[in-house]
């Protein structure tokens, strides 16, 4: 029995899942309770990547930066993506009752703050194409942006405001989505160290260290490394790690309810229940000798320049913590979720740059089609399918 199992190790679940952050674990869940038994290995500490370093605003809109370097026919093939994030926006409208925690979750709304009229019109334009992928935005004139959002600098002209937009606190989420997973009946192997996949005969083995785990179906949830778990059965995906910085202030009385952003900057700011203001926007971060991310000083003072412009009232503030991470990058923004070419049972759960927003949609779609249930939001077929490059 013993020279047996060695050989051929048991069959330990329905599903394997690799990688612990908010799709793997969200995606654990959605299938333990649709009746499967389900093993998680996550390398290290469940959460404890970009799904708890980032910096957890809940966005739908197509973000200004790429609309402005990649341009509108990209921001067409980009409308099954806002789709997919008011589908996530739903469940995260659900997701503190359904996990049974606080999440400091809100959704005050997301505004896109232009400075000039050449902005506005960039604005405009975007806006539509939003429209068009079922997105409520409102666009708005200096006098009701002054209205709305008094605490802008006088400098702002106009913008666009999304109302499904919010935050939520990434640092109450994996934990939360990994205590539901457990009651639920997932077995979660943690400080598994990094895991490899291979086929075999019609299964697939999950194998880090020395211990091995074997099932029928696997899903690759490991964010920035997916791409390489995904070569591991044939099909590289084009995945980066990119080290991107945020910063945290010290708490202040209420004064920014929206997420902001500035469409002639990178930029995100938007202030947690405690009163601290989070500010963000994906400025890169750079690399220590050991390859790790460390707060690029340049780019933090660029990033605190541009939140000062478009809030004044910033500047009185301390700045408490700046952090660096590995978001999950690919060139064209686009989620990938579906089994990967020649493996119907070995599916891809990822979201881009945004997948903190995304991940509960990803999850669940992941889970609809290994369960063999429709898509939960309607989405044309193998809209975010894996391609082999
Ligand atoms: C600084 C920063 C700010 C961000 N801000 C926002 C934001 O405001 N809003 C938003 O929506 N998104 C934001 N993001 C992006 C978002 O955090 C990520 O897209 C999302 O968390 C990805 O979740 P994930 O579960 O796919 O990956 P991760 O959270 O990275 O989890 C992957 C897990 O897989 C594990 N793993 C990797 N390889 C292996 C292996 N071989 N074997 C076993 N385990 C493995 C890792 O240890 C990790 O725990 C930000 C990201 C960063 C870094």
């Amino acid at each position: 029995m013993g020279h047996k199992e060695a050989e051929q190790p048991v069959m330990h679940a329905d599903v394997i899942i690799v990688g612990g952050g908010i799709a793997g674990l969200a995606t654990a869940l959605d299938l333990a309770r649709g009746g499967m038994a389900v093993t998680l290995v996550e390398a290290g500490v469940p959460g404890a990547q970009a799904s708890s370093a980032n910096a957890g605003s809940l966005h739908a809109q197509i973000p200004h930066d790429p609309f402005r370097t990649l341009g509108a026919d990209w921001a067409r093939r980009f409308q099954p993506a806002i789709r997919l994030f008011i589908a996530s926006i739903g469940l995260w409208q659900r997701l503190e009752a359904d996990l049974g925690a606080d999440l400091d979750i809100r959704f005050g709304g997301g505004l896109l703050v232009a400075v000039n009229e050449a902005e506005m019109a960039e604005i405009e334009t975007k806006a539509a194409i939003e429209r068009e992928a079922g997105l409520g935005v409102d666009l708005i004139g200096r006098k009701a942006l002054r209205d709305l959002a008094p605490y802008l600098s006088e400098r702002a002209v106009g913008g666009a405001f999304a109302g499904i937009e919010g935050k939520a606190n990434p640092l109450l989420v994996a934990p939360a989505y990994a205590a539901a997973a457990r009651a639920a009946g997932v077995t979660i192997i943690s400080g598994a160290g990094p895991a490899s996949i291979a086929a075999d005969g019609g299964t697939y083995v999950v194998a880090a260290g020395n211990q091995r785990w074997r099932a029928p179906r696997i899903v690759i949830a490991a964010g920035s490394e997916s791409g390489r778990l995904a070569a591991q059965l044939g099909t590289p995906l084009a995945i980066d790690a990119v080290a991107i910085q945020v910063s945290v202030t010290e708490p202040a009385a209420p004064l920014v309810p929206h997420l902001v952003y500035c469409a002639s900057q990178k930029l995100t700011l938007k202030q947690a229940k405690n009163g601290s203001l989070l500010i963000g926007g994906g400025w890169d971060a750079r690399l220590d000798e050991q390859g790790r991310p460390q707060v690029d000083p340049a780019n933090l003072a660029a990033n605190l320049k541009v939140a000062l412009d478009m809030v004044p009232a910033l500047g009185s503030l301390n700045l408490v913590r700046s952090w660096a991470a590995f978001v999950n990058g690919t060139d064209d923004w686009l989620p990938i979720i579906g089994p990967l070419p020649d493996h119907p049972d070995a599916h891809v759960c990822f979201v881009p740059w945004m997948g903190f927003t995304g991940g509960p949609a990803a999850a669940r779609l992941t889970a609809d089609r290994i369960l063999g249930r429709p898509p939960f939001f309607d989405l044309p077929p193998d809209s975010f399918a894996p391609k082999r490059p």
